[in-house]
């Protein structure tokens, strides 16, 4: 959420912002119901004055024993009431509206953020790691989960419906190994780890930004305001709503937790295998730091060095992209994507998505810290993915798979599976 006065003054960016995002905002019926509701307020400011006014006249009078002139004030006083719930009715619907709209109004994209429609659009900053020139022929996730025993999808849909999964023996616990291996890389470099609700109410997902736009993204449980936590970002953040926070040094956040995502418009899209299913366990970076913009770059930095650091001890070659604004979110400022080589798609698919917001969720959750001069102001927010799973088992069991069936372990992942270096199929 902006600042309306910031709106009001900057409604031209405001609207470019929201086009080169490709978000429908009706600017100029938020600037006048927002006049509207200013006016009102002062009107209703007025009456409620006269009305203390003629409140302290009556209670004078009665003092004075002149119980006749305090009736027909008492008259006037009955006047300004109807007057003021009409008006205070009025100015109800107005906020509501403005509160409304003002939830849709994205977050400015940075200078640097490239002007784009869709992740076509998304510029390539690095390459690490060099694809593997292999001379058999390499199966794909699926395969080599079946011929391992796993992975099993049908019975994931059986139980469960499409996509979703069951991962077993060294498959379940490669989907540890990942999450303790970024867990610990993170705590290792400062970050408290939390165990968060997954089952958050409404209010936290619109304090953080994931709703109103992205409801439809989200698991209702039934019946109550309570919503199944798309990604532990949303509990890590609103854990500070309504607080101010000692961020002299940036709060570091850490968490792994199960997402529930109802990829709601995706379709027949990527149905094959572990690539977007409706549940998976991701460990996710939160930082709350000052309103410093240079901070936040140098934050930014940090939380996709960790992701790339693990993907280095994972031994699998990715690429940095500068995410373009048609491709990001309504409250991102700027974002860097990774993604890590997939052999079977024969392309890089997206792992680690970094976004830096400036104060955006911090002023819809009310999230403070006081400056050096003991002013009250709105912390920056940052988060990124460290590992999310069993997306990246995709890209681990294909680049690691061997000429026959087998699957290297990488070093760094080892003294979490028990020391074993290779997977070997059952006979
Ligand atoms: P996001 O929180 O949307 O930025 O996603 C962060 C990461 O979570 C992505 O880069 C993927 O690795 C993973 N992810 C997101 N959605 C899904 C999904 N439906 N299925 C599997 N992994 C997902």
């Amino acid at each position: 959420m902006l600042d309306i006065s910031w709106i009001r003054a900057h409604a031209r960016e405001v609207q470019r912002t929201a086009e080169v995002k490709g978000i429908s905002l009706p600017v100029g019926e938020l600037l006048e119901t927002d006049e509207a509701r200013r006016l009102l307020l002062q009107q209703v400011e007025e009456l409620r004055r006269q009305r203390n006014i003629a409140s302290e006249a009556i209670a004078g009078r009665l003092r004075g024993g002149r119980p006749g002139e305090a009736e027909e004030l008492k008259q006037a006083v009955r006047v300004l009431n109807a007057q003021l719930a009409e008006l205070e009715s009025r100015l109800g619907e107005k906020e509501r509206r403005v509160r409304e709209l003002m939830l849709l109004v994205p977050n400015p994209v940075s200078p640097e953020t490239p002007i784009g429609q869709s992740d076509a659009d998304n510029q390539e900053l690095r390459r690490v790691g060099e694809p593997a020139c292999v001379d058999f022929a390499l199966r794909d996730h699926v395969a080599l989960g079946s011929l391992h025993q796993i992975l099993d999808i049908p019975r994931g849909v059986k139980v469960a419906g499409s996509r979703h999964y069951y991962l077993q023996g060294a498959g379940a616990l490669l989907h540890r190994a990942v999450q303790q291996l970024a867990l610990d890389l993170l705590i290792a470099r400062g970050y408290t780890p939390l165990e968060v609700p997954l089952m958050v109410r409404t209010e936290s997902f619109v304090d953080t930004g994931y709703f109103p736009a992205g409801r439809d993204q989200a698991f209702r449980i039934d019946e109550e305001e309570q919503w199944l936590a798309g990604t532990s970002e949303v509990p890590l953040v609103a854990y500070y709503s309504g607080d101010i926070v000692d961020v002299s040094e940036p709060v570091r956040l850490a968490a792994a937790s199960t997402c529930f995502r109802s990829e709601v418009g995706s379709a027949g899209k990527d149905v094959h295998g572990l690539y977007r299913v409706h549940q998976f366990a991701k460990v996710e970076q939160v930082i709350l730091c000052e309103a410093d913009p240079g901070l936040s770059e140098r934050m930014l930095q940090e939380i996709t060095r960790n992701a790339e650091d693990l993907l280095q001890l994972l031994e699998l070659p990715y690429r940095v992209m500068a995410v373009c604004s048609g491709d990001m979110s309504a409250r991102t400022h700027k974002q860097y994507d990774i993604e890590t080589w997939m052999p079977s798609r024969q392309a890089y698919g997206e792992t680690h998505s970094a976004s830096a917001l400036l104060d955006f969720q911090a002023r819809r959750a009310q999230i403070r810290y006081r400056d050096g001069d003991g002013r009250l102001r709105y912390c920056y927010t940052l988060n990124n993915t460290a590992v999310a799973t069993p997306r990246i088992l995709i890209p681990l069991l294909e680049n690691h798979q061997q000429a026959d069936g087998s699957i290297r372990i990488p070093e760094a992942l080892r003294p979490y599976m028990g020391g074993k270096e290779l997977l070997t199929a059952p006979s």
